[in-house]
């Protein structure tokens, strides 16, 4: 009998290769914005502008003011793990939020992508990908940057479509993936437009000037964010330990939320939903707040990069720290010391 069902082994095709790498990347439209802004962000953009109809479902489309792609690097761009990012020698040294060279091509094998594209000096250029099939490189209009529009995600992958919440559930996972990218580059202005029949019309974070004070850009990123509510009761952290520095703003313990869905946690820049951060964070604030409450926060470690593993899982929201403890401790003891200190200070007012 095991010789009619003798296993064959074979060489998956790129197409096959790429819908499995997109079921990591790409599980709903929210994450297809995740890593097109990301792209945006490494191209140095200044202005991204983003645009979803249906919940991101029938379009998403990124535009930015970055470098750009060549002409004749169009191609390559959607190819599997081709990237302008690392050269491979180092994959702990990582400055951009992309360098697995996995988006595009992922994308590009679960809906219809169009990438256009402009460099300083070349002509502009437009790349399609549909069902696996790349057209040629053609000409296009475009002043500068880069606009990348993806129709239909996952019409070819009907199993994937079933999973998709409504509308308006896949629009609010949108938005939370923009206001956590907007948190960490408060110097990059974003709009993000809902153009739906009936869409819910835009919300636009402006970019901060860059006049000096990094506390002030995302001070007044959080407030356009969490709302003027969480500016005047939160207070700045700035703690450091063993090379690992942790920046931010913490609410006060009054400021507490019933639920944790005012935790904005980043490592290197990058939005990270990561148990030992969050543990933390809830360490910290163990002897201000009742077991109910949740603290809400927007912190930043920052260190060297080969302090930390970014390269955990595809879509690199978990991060692993060459010294788990160091970071705990740094959160646990800078936000006690910040918050001890704040209520020291509340009491010596309200006493006079
Ligand atoms: P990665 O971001 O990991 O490098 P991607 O598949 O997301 O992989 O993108 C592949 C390459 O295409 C990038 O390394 C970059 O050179 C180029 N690219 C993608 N998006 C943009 C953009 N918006 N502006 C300029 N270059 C881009
Ligand atoms: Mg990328």
């Amino acid at each position: 009998r095991a010789s009619d069902r003798r296993p064959v082994i074979r060489q998956l095709d790129d197409a096959a290769i790429n819908r499995i790498a997109a079921g990591e990347v790409v599980e709903r439209p929210a994450s297809a914005v995740k890593e097109l802004v990301e792209n945006a962000l490494d191209a140095g953009a200044t202005r991204v502008e983003i645009a979803y109809a249906d919940g991101g479902k029938t379009l998403i489309r990124v535009t930015d003011d970055g470098c750009g792609i060549v002409p004749d690097d169009l191609h390559l761009a959607l190819s599997r793990h081709a990237t302008s990012k690392i050269d491979g020698s180092d994959l702990l040294d990582i400055h951009t939020f992309g360098f697995r060279g996995e988006a595009l091509p992922s994308l590009g094998s679960v809906g219809r992508l169009t990438i256009t594209s402009r460099v300083d000096g070349f002509d502009a250029a437009t790349i399609r990908v549909a069902g696996g099939e790349t057209s040629v490189v053609k000409p296009a209009a475009l002043s500068a940057g880069t606009v990348v529009e993806l129709r239909d995600l996952f019409y070819a992958t009907p199993a994937r479509l079933k999973f998709m919440r409504s509308d308006r559930a896949e629009a609010q996972a949108i938005t939370d993936v923009i206001k956590r990218l907007a948190m960490a580059e408060p110097h990059v202005g974003f709009t993000l437009r809902d153009v739906s029949g009936g869409g819910e019309g835009r919300v636009t974070f402006r970019a901060d000037p860059e006049t000096g004070d990094m506390f002030d850009a995302l001070g007044g990123r959080l407030g356009s964010i969490l709302g003027r509510d969480f500016s005047d009761n939160a207070i700045r952290i700035d703690a450091e330990r063993d090379g690992l520095r942790l920046t931010g703003f913490a609410a006060l313990p009054t400021y507490s939320r019933g639920a944790a869905v005012a935790q904005f946690l980043f490592v290197n820049g990058r939005p990270v939903k990561d148990k030992l951060l969050t543990g933390a964070l809830r360490a910290a604030y163990f002897d201000f707040l009742s077991r109910d409450r949740h603290p809400a926060a927007a912190l930043f470690v920052s260190c060297d990069p080969h302090l930390v593993d970014v390269n955990v899982h595809p879509a690199k929201s978990e991060v692993r720290f060459r010294e788990p403890g160091v970071a705990r401790g740094l959160i646990v003891s800078g936000l006690r010391h910040a918050l001890a200190s704040a209520g020291h200070r509340a009491s010596t007012t309200v006493a006079g």
